[in-house]
């Protein structure tokens, strides 16, 4: 088992719950932060026990800075500093923009781009003295381009690709690489609604699993990808070629 630990924020389902399981395959103790679903957390844990990992279900809403914080100093406590962060939890609430609620706006902000960076900058000193760190975003093809009824989805994913490659740079000296993921259209609860002949635009024609997303997480928080650095993966079976 590696010294320190990877956190994964939306850990419990889909993307997140998949990165958990592949960072623990790869020998780290895993923090599984969720927001409201414990049984799916705890499922992810049984999961990563079973193959002989440890993990550690972490309750916080990572839009509330005192909850993130928290989150912080209970994994610390268990399993060391946060070597490998994810910063994967996200939410959408669409609409055109005209009828965009400034609480449609203010939730999604919040939680896919401003908790990523304050759990970045929570996790950037014990990186920074360890000489060895993984920052791994999980963007979207949505941001980079267009996706009409996702001003604020779009605004926030475009937003977390900027906040990569600017940390990126910053920390590059000192062995910590951050990067960010863009998926395309994969088969998780948060596309429940969409319908699935989308997926005839894809190259690929079928959506995306959270085990490939996952296993794009994994290279960029290994050893090996140690001189990929403020880089954004695509992993959409084609759809932005
Ligand atoms: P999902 O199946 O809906 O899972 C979302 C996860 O995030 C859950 O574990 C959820 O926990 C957690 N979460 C949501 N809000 C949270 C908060 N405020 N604090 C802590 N945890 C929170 O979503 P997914 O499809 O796996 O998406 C994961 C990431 O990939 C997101 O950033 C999403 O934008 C991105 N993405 C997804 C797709 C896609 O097609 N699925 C495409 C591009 C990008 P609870 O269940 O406890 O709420």
């Amino acid at each position: 088992m590696r010294e320190g630990c990877a956190l994964v924020t939306g850990g419990s389902r889909g993307i997140g719950a998949a990165t958990a399981r592949a960072l623990a395959a790869d020998g780290w103790r895993v923090g599984i932060n969720y927001r409201s679903d414990r049984d799916a957390a705890e499922q992810v844990l049984r999961d990563i026990e079973s193959g002989g990992g440890r993990a550690l279900p972490l309750a916080a809403d990572v839009s509330d800075p005192a909850a993130a914080a928290g989150m912080f100093d209970e994994i610390e406590q268990r399993f060391g500093p946060v070597l490998v962060l994810v910063n994967n939890a996200g939410v959408r609430a669409d609409g055109l923009s005209p009828q965009l609620e400034d609480d449609d706006w203010q939730r999604v902000i919040d939680t896919n781009l401003s908790a990523a960076f304050r759990t970045t900058r929570r996790a950037l000193p014990q990186m920074l003295r360890a000489r060895f760190g993984r920052i791994v975003n999980v963007a979207s093809v949505v941001g980079p381009r267009a996706n009409a009824g996702q001003a604020n989805y779009a605004a926030s994913k475009a937003g977390l690709i900027g906040l990569t490659k600017t940390v990126a740079v910053e920390v590059a000296r000192r062995g910590v690489t951050v990067n960010a993921v863009a998926p395309g259209f994969v088969d998780t609860d948060l596309t429940a609604d969409i319908p699935r002949d989308i997926a005839d635009a894809v190259p690929a024609r079928r959506p995306g699993t959270p085990e490939e997303v996952a296993a794009c997480v994994a290279f960029l928080a290994g050893e090996r990808a140690g001189y990929v650095t403020g880089t954004t993966l695509t992993v959409d079976g084609g759809m932005s070629a």
